[in-house]
């Protein structure tokens, strides 16, 4: 058995001070990855600091020119959003197909894109439609966000507060589902956007989320499920697993790349 203090953070400066206090703190938004990376020991922090309470965090607000998600808003709520469903579809579908209702119901924004899980899906949206990752300290585009498998552009005690999402003139998910975890064993998010089309793959790729340029170039001349066909994808930098060989994945990206297409309308 090992100790940990809980503490319930009251506000984004509150929970950045309790933080840096902390021998070795660790931020808790839904627990759903923490938790368990506790309970087999994986972690062992000396503080928990819970942020799912704090006002600022939480809540999707129409922008002038897009959507903001609060970092500890539950995926059930990005999913049932009339906000999300009428501006960015392909988000709420795609937070409507996390996990199980429980892990929906649990589990944040916030939290997923902080641990940048290799399969996990909000990467490839954040991606694709060009968000901002707000911090308490500064804003980072998607672009500079994700940096590796389970790594990001966050300093140490960095709190992600909110992202941000521009409109996007149509966007949509396709994931091929890891039938036990629902994890993605391949995912690809399409957006049409004020600078072109994006073409963002989770679950598939050895270095984590990452876009296609060659899917986005095809698209941009022809945007159809038949133009996807076109495109070879290379696997030679994708994930071979127990759930799958890097062909495979290369298939299911195809295969993904066309039902966001036609999703797309
Ligand atoms: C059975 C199961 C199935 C799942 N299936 C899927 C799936 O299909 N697709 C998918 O995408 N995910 C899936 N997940 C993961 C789920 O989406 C979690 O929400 C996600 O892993 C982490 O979010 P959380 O809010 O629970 O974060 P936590 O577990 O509380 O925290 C995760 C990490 O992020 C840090 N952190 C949390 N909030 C912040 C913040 N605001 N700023 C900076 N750092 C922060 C924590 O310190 C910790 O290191 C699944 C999880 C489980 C248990």
């Amino acid at each position: 058995m090992y100790e940990t203090t809980y503490h319930r953070a009251a506000s984004v400066s509150d929970a950045v001070a309790k933080l840096g206090s902390a021998e070795d703190g660790k931020l808790l938004a839904g627990g759903q990855t923490l938790l368990p990376t506790m309970k087999q020991r994986l972690a062992a922090p000396s503080d928990v600091i819970d942020v799912t309470r704090i006002d600022d965090m939480k809540g999707i607000t129409e922008t002038g020119s897009g959507v903001r998600i609060g970092a500890a808003t539950t995926h059930a709520e990005v999913a049932t959003s009339d906000i999300v469903k009428r501006l960015l579809p392909g988000l709420a579908t795609l937070a409507g197909h996390i996990g199980d209702p429980h892990v929906r119901h649990r589990g944040t924004i916030g939290g997923s894109v902080a641990n940048n899980d290799p399969a996990a899906d909000y990467p490839s949206a954040v991606l694709a439609l060009g968000a901002t990752v707000h911090t308490d300290k500064r804003e980072i585009p998607a672009s500079e966000f994700f940096t590796g498998m389970f790594e990001t552009a966050l300093g140490e005690d960095e709190l992600i507060t909110a992202i941000t999402f521009p409109v996007a003139d149509a966007c949509a998910y396709a994931k091929y589902p890891n039938p036990a975890s629902r994890y993605a064993m391949a995912g690809v998010f399409v957006a049409k956007t004020a600078d072109g089309i994006r073409v963002a793959v989770t679950g598939a790729g050895q270095d984590g989320v990452f876009r296609h340029e060659g899917l986005e170039a095809v698209l941009s001349g022809s945007f159809s499920a038949d133009a996807v066909a076109g495109v070879a994808i290379d696997d030679g930098n994708l994930l071979s697993d127990i759930h799958g060989s890097a062909a495979y994945r290369a298939n299911l990206i195809t295969v993904m790349a066309k039902r966001a297409v036609a999703a797309c309308g």
